[in-house]
């Protein structure tokens, strides 16, 4: 009897870049679960539709990303607290009553951060750069993780005080422009969050938040990384990562939500590691 694979996918625009079919199905062989992940390629005037067809075709579960992160909500009969609290959802559940929206950026990161690379998040300055999904879901995580002081600097000034406003009611959060970042002290992890990178663009960052200990850290990964790492270099920061391990996290918590096992990263990670080279 052939057993028929249960079907999962990622959904974006452009979505041909996107390792995550590789990255699931390398989680998948770990367990002996048969499983057929692809990329279908939706931006926001179409991902209604295609999730509907997706879905009637027997889809069970789907990544988002760019665009459709912080749109997906309208798409989902509940959307768990988390994703709620970054308003940006990753992963999406099929359910008998519609489908489950949630978010898992947030705790990759911190997988990262804290396992992979044993950093302590306890009582460190941060600084977000940029203001959209993926610095929501780093935000509201950050918060959580008992930080002394969390910074978000956005090019847009207001999008940045709607998050800390959204995320951190308790407003111990402060939002500024970039110019503002003239004169601030020098801070323990820099997180660049924008997608200036994709478009070989560094932000205009004084490098006087850079200190010897600053560890800087871009979530994106490869040739869209390397202008913030490369200037993190010449500010003289402690280290520099880039977003890789946050990647192989998001997508094994997407997993474990899916097929409530949890894959071992390391070696998916080491993997795609090699593929893509370490920052230089
Ligand atoms: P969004 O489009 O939601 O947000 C983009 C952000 O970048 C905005 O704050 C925008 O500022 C800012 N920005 C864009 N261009 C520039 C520029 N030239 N100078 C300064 N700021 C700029 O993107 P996401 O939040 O979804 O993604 C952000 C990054 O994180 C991307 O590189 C993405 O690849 C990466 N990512 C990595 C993940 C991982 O698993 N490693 C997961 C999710 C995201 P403004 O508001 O002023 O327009």
């Amino acid at each position: 009897m052939t057993r028929t694979p249960s079907h999962f996918a990622v959904f974006g625009r452009p979505i041909a870049h996107s390792r995550s079919p590789h990255i699931h199905a390398a989680f998948a062989r770990q367990f002996g679960i048969d499983i057929d992940y692809r990329r279908i390629e939706a931006g926001r005037d179409d991902f209604a539709k295609q999730l509907s067809v997706f879905g009637d075709a027997g889809g069970r579960g789907a990544n988002l990303t760019l665009p459709l992160k912080e749109i997906a909500s309208s798409a989902c009969s509940l959307v768990s607290p988390r994703a709620r609290r970054a308003g940006s959802i990753n992963t999406l559940t099929r359910s008998d009553d519609g489908w489950l929206g949630d978010s898992t950026d947030g705790i990759g990161l911190v997988a990262d951060l804290c396992q992979r690379h044993q950093l302590d998040l306890r009582d460190a300055r941060v600084l977000i750069i940029g203001a959209g999904g993926a610095a929501r879901a780093a935000a509201a995580v950050l918060i959580d993780a008992e930080i002394a002081e969390l910074v978000v600097a956005n090019r847009d000034i207001a999008r940045a005080q709607k998050l800390c406003a959204e995320i951190d009611p308790r407003g111990r959060s402060i939002a500024c422009d970039f110019d503002a970042l003239h004169g601030r002290d020098s801070v323990d992890l820099l997180i660049n969050a924008t997608s200036a990178g994709h478009s070989g663009q560094v932000p205009g960052l004084p490098t006087t938040i850079v200190g010897k200990t600053t560890i800087a850290y871009d979530l994106s990964y490869g040739a869209a990384a390397q202008p913030f790492l490369s200037w993190a270099v010449t500010a003289d920061s402690a280290r520099q990562i880039d977003g890789l391990g946050m990647l192989v996290e998001q997508a094994a918590a997407s997993f474990a939500i899916w097929h409530a096992v949890q894959p071992a990263t390391a070696p998916v990670y080491d993997a795609l590691r090699a593929e893509v080279g370490f920052f230089a």
